[in-house]
């Protein structure tokens, strides 16, 4: 990478969520890095806000970036965190066939994972009763590469690293504005106490989640790229079904998705979700109202859903969760499903990452290296 003395540094990485601190971490093994976080901390939005599962790869088409990204970042997951004492299980997940004319979607699962090359295992209706003595399916395809990984613990471990390579994390800084003057970016950034300052820079990395697409447009120009808001709601199982699911467990996909999802955490706690809820509304400045939720008639919903598998629930077992917003990408109106890595003028902006990106988080990276090597 080239080093130039007139510029302040190589690359600024916009956005400290866990791709952007994943990309400055491996950027800066290798040149100047600046991160730039409008936060007063790392990992504040999405990446804090989601069921921290390391998926498998199995939902995405075979070549798509998804699939490609998901099963090379689920195994530097899992190295980075043996490595760095980042708390984590390879616990491992079923989908489940709660009625039996589901079970084409299994074999049509099983071929698809064989294809991709990820393992898995037809389970029959009896031994899922022995293996989730809470589960009631006609039978259900066990993934035993996924897991589960502490968020905050992985952010922590890569800050760590940024601030031991001597990279520069300049939180509570927003990019405003920027612009291209030919072999790099003068970029401008509002401070936390309202002074507007620049930075030159080489390179510039737009990692910044929800807010990556008016990034886009505001240093390229246009309105190309717009994400609208989507919700996952979640509600947390009360403490008697603490370690009484050994896996996650997903119904088959529907028209809305995954279909609302048993998934526990380290500690054993259960959460069900998250659902799928499209806002009306575009932006940041709308996401405080997408938040708003009326847990008390969403419940009811949670409860309908998860009972088919989960027969002993009550609805009283149910309280409420959080919010995650995925970002969901639209290019010139026109809805794009796949993860977007847009390259132009000395800038790389990742679009569109909603999940697998936790799982996938350190193979952007990798990506991100390439490009710029
Ligand atoms: C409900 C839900 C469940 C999910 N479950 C999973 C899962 O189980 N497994 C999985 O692999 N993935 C999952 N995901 C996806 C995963 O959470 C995201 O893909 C990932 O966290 C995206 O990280 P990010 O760094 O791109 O975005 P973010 O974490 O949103 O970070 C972007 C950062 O950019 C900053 N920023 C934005 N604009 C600016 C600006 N102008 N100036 C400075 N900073 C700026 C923001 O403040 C933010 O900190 C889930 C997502 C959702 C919503």
């Amino acid at each position: 990478m080239a080093n130039s003395s007139n510029l302040t540094t190589d690359v600024v990485v916009i956005g400290a969520g866990v791709v952007g601190l994943a990309v400055a971490n491996q950027l800066s093994e290798r040149c100047r890095v600046v991160i730039i976080e409008k936060n007063l901390k790392f990992g504040q939005e999405a990446s804090s806000r989601n069921s921290e599962v390391i998926h498998s790869g199995i939902y995405y088409p075979i070549d798509s970036s998804k699939t490609k990204l998901c099963l090379r970042g689920r195994e530097l997951a899992y190295d980075f965190c043996s490595r760095n004492k980042v708390p984590h299980v390879k616990c491992g997940k079923y989908v489940v066939a709660i009625h039996a004319e589901e079970e084409n979607y299994l074999l049509n699962l099983r071929e698809h994972a064989k294809g991709v090359g990820v393992d898995c295992k037809w389970i029959s209706s009896s031994e899922l009763n022995l293996r989730e003595p809470l589960i009631r399916a006609q039978a259900a395809l066990f993934f035993p590469e996924s897991g589960i990984l502490d968020s905050h613990q992985l952010m922590s471990r890569l800050e760590d690293h940024l601030i031991k390579q001597e990279a520069i994390i300049a939180y509570g800084h927003k990019v405003i504005d920027g612009e291209f003057m030919g072999d790099g970016w003068s970029l401008k950034y509002l401070t936390t106490d309202g002074r507007i300052e620049e930075l030159n820079c080489k390179f510039v990395v737009n990692c910044g989640g929800f807010g990556s697409a008016g990034l886009y447009n505001l240093l390229l120009g246009g309105e190309r790229f717009e994400h609208r808001i989507c919700c996952g709601r979640y509600f947390n199982l009360n403490s008697k079904y603490q370690n009484k699911f050994s896996s996650l467990v997903y119904p088959v996909p529907n028209v809305d998705g995954l279909g609302i999802h048993v998934t526990r955490d380290l500690d054993g706690m259960v959460r069900l979700g998250p659902d799928v809820e499209w806002s009306n509304f575009s932006g940041y400045q709308n996401i405080e109202k997408a938040l708003q939720v009326d847990w008390d008639s969403l419940q009811l919903k949670f409860f309908d859903f998860v009972k088919e598998y989960v027969p002993s629930l009550i609805v009283e077992d149910l309280s409420p969760g959080f919010v995650g917003v995925r970002p969901k990408l639209f290019d010139s109106g026109r809805a794009q499903k796949d993860f977007v890595i847009e390259k132009s003028k000395n800038s790389f902006h990742l679009l569109g990452i909603e999940s697998p990106g936790l799982t996938a988080s350190l193979a952007i990276a990798e990506e991100i290296v390439k490009f710029l090597s």
